[in-house]
C-alpha cells in the first residue's frame, strides 16, 4: 500500500524539502581540494543542530549494515556508489563526490542526493556521467504522474541509462518517503513500463538513479557500509524528493 498525503500535509514537506536542498547546496560549495569527508559531515551536522531537524542516517541501522551508521551523511567518492561512510580523506582535485542526505524536521523526511566533480581536473567521462544520471532523474520524475504505473517511473530511468551505454543494478533504487525515509514501494532504476501500482496524487517518492562506468556489480568496503564498484570504476548518483500531483511532478528538494 503506497501512503497518499493531502494536499495540506503536502504544503507541511515543502520545509524540510528546501532544508534538505539548502544543506546539499552548502555542501556543495564546501567540497573543494583538501576538504575532508569529516567536514562536510560536521557541516551538515551544524545545519541540521541549527534547523532543529533530526538526521535519518546517524542511528540508522539496517540488515545490510554492519554497524549503526553514525554520520548524518554519506559521501561517497570515486568508486564508491551508494552509503559512503564519511571518513578521515581530504578531497582531491577531480574526485567524483556524490552526497546523500536525508532528514526529519516538523514530521517530514525528505532524501536527496548529488554528485560532482571536485575542483579539477574535471575528467569529461565523469562528467558525461553525472550528466546521465541527471537525465535520467529528469525522466524518472517526468513519468511521476497521476495515471502511470510505478513500473513507468523504473523505465523512463533504466532507458536513459541503457542508452547511453549504462548498465544498471536494480538492487538498490528509489523508494516511498514521508514520515519515515523508507516507504513502499520500492522504485528499481529499471523496469517494464506498464506494470505496478497506478501512481495517484499525494504519493511521495524518493527517486535516485545511480550508474557506474565500466559495471552494475558493487560490493561492500570493509566499513561495512560503503558500496563500491567491484570493477574500480567511478559512480555517480543523483536522488529528488517528489509528490505525484495532479499538476504534475513537484519536486520537494530542488535546489
Ligand atoms: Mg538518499
Amino acid at each position: 500500500m503506497i501512503p497518499r498525503h493531502s494536499e495540506a500535509r503536502i504544503q507541511e514537506m515543502r520545509p524540510v524539502g528546501a532544508f534538505v536542498a539548502s544543506v546539499l547546496g552548502a555542501l556543495q560549495s564546501a567540497a573543494k581540494p583538501g576538504v575532508s569527508l569529516l567536514e562536510l559531515d560536521a557541516l551538515a551536522h551544524d545545519m541540521i543542530r541549527q534547523a532543529g531537524a533530526t538526521s535519518c542516517y546517524i542511528d540508522y541501522h539496517p540488515s545490510f549494515g554492519g554497524s549503526p551508521f553514525g554520520k548524518v551523511l554519506c559521501t561517497s567518492v570515486n568508486d564508491a556508489a551508494l552509503h559512503g561512510l564519511p571518513h578521515d580523506y581530504a578531497l582531491q582535485g577531480g574526485d567524483l563526490l556524490s552526497l546523500d542526505f536525508a532528514v526529519n524536521l516538523g514530521g517530514w523526511v525528505a532524501d536527496s542526493a548529488v554528485s560532482l566533480i571536485v575542483g579539477s581536473p574535471a575528467n569529461p567521462d565523469d562528467q558525461r556521467l553525472i550528466d546521465v544520471c541527471e537525465e535520467a532523474l529528469k525522466a524518472g520524475i517526468a513519468a511521476a504522474v497521476p495515471g502511470n504505473r510505478l513500473g513507468d517511473i523504473s523505465h523512463a530511468i533504466g532507458t536513459v541509462a541503457k542508452a547511453h551505454g549504462f548498465a544498471v543494478n536494480a538492487d538498490f533504487g528509489g523508494h516511498g518517503v514521508g514520515r519515515t525515509m523508507h516507504e513502499d514501494p520500492s522504485i528499481p532504476n529499471d523496469g517494464a513500463p506498464g506494470h505496478g501500482p497506478t501512481l495517484k496524487p499525494g504519493m511521495v517518492f524518493a527517486i535516485e538513479p545511480w550508474l557506474m562506468h565500466g559495471t552494475s556489480e558493487i560490493y561492500t568496503d570493509e566499513d561495512g557500509w560503503t558500496l563500491r564498484s567491484v570493477d574500480g570504476s567511478r559512480a555517480a548518483h543523483v536522488e529528488h524528493t517528489v509528490v505525484v500531483t495532479k499538476n504534475g511532478p513537484l519536486v520537494l528538494t530542488a535546489r
